[in-house]
């Protein structure tokens, strides 16, 4: 049996945010994920994060408060931690942030999101994420499939962004299960909005097929876990998260680590779509699934 965790990164609605939305799945073993498990909580605790959430974005970032801390690489884990909650808690007091109330809200709400990051340094922050990705990416059969969505180059008709990427990655998962011959399930970050639309658009895939094959090796609807309870989600977001700044930004530092374990048939990459629509496009990510004679498919 295999476990599919999925996760996204990017703003789904199209008129806002980031260029791309990804939905991205990790495919875990069920025997191997104990020891993948206390792989990632061990390496976690290395950085004194093993009861926290891996939020890739929010420990990716710069955190200009740690920045305005005098040495701060050079001070320990407890000195960063209460130097920084400090320049933390002052500028949550509205010291330094010019504008309205909502800003210094919003403010309070990115600082509840990376307090669990504030004693490790950028360096280590990046360091962990890179530990994190290399522990995946040694794990012989666990697979990405995924879909990056151009927001631009989308046309709204028969389905969201969302929808579309989901059959996607479900598609490309299926036809792995049919191949290795195993039986899956699919474990989704819990998502309010998207819980409803999927579990209905599972429930359709498993009575007629999704509009490339029928599904015939995946059980059940998805089901939603926790994320800030769960490693592998977190794994996915840090993969989804990677994709996208690949594409976005060309930051491929993560991504180099994690390709190998993007679904493949031969020298193609099938598990991991670009979709731009009818726009031709010869990034890594479409020479890699053969795109070039063929627009972007399913294939
Ligand atoms: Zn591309």
């Amino acid at each position: 049996m295999h476990i599919l965790y999925v996760d996204e990164s990017g703003i789904e609605d199209l008129s806002s945010g980031t260029s791309h939305f990804v939905l991205l799945g990790v495919a875990i073993p069920s025997e191997q994920w104990k020891s993948l498990d206390s792989a990632l909580g061990d390496l976690k605790a290395t950085y004194d994060l093993r009861d926290a959430e891996i939020h890739t974005a929010w420990m990716h970032r710069r955190y200009s408060e740690q920045e305005s801390i005098a040495d701060f690489d050079a001070l320990s884990r407890p000195e960063r931690r209460t130097a920084t909650e400090l320049a933390v808690k002052r500028r949550a007091g509205g010291v330094g942030i010019l504008g309205s109330a909502k800003k210094v809200k919003a403010y309070r709400r990115e600082s509840r999101a990376i307090a669990p990051y504030l004693h490790l340094t950028r360096a280590e922050r990046i360091a962990c994420l890179e530990e994190l990705a290399r522990e995946i990416a040694s794990r012989r059969d666990v697979r990405i499939f995924a879909d990056a969505i151009s927001k631009p180059d989308f046309k709204t008709g028969h389905s969201t962004p969302y929808e579309m990427a989901f059959e996607q990655v479900l598609t490309r998962f299926q036809a792995y299960l049919e191949v290795s011959g195993s039986t899956g399930i699919v474990v989704h970050d819990n998502n309010a909005t998207a819980a409803p639309r999927l579990t209905k658009l599972a429930r359709k895939y498993h009575a007629s097929g999704t509009f490339y094959r029928k599904i015939t090796n995946i059980v059940e609807t998805p089901l939603f876990v926790d994320s800030s309870l769960t490693s592998m989600i977190q794994i996915a977001d840090l993969c989804a998260f990677s994709l996208r700044r690949l594409l976005e930004n060309g930051e491929d530092g993560l991504w180099n680590i994690v390709e190998t374990c993007a679904d493949r048939q031969g020298s193609t990459c099938v598990g991991v779509r670009h979709y731009t629509g009818r726009r031709s496009c010869t990034c890594r990510i479409c020479k890699a699934h053969g795109r070039g004679a063929k627009r972007a498919s399913a294939r």
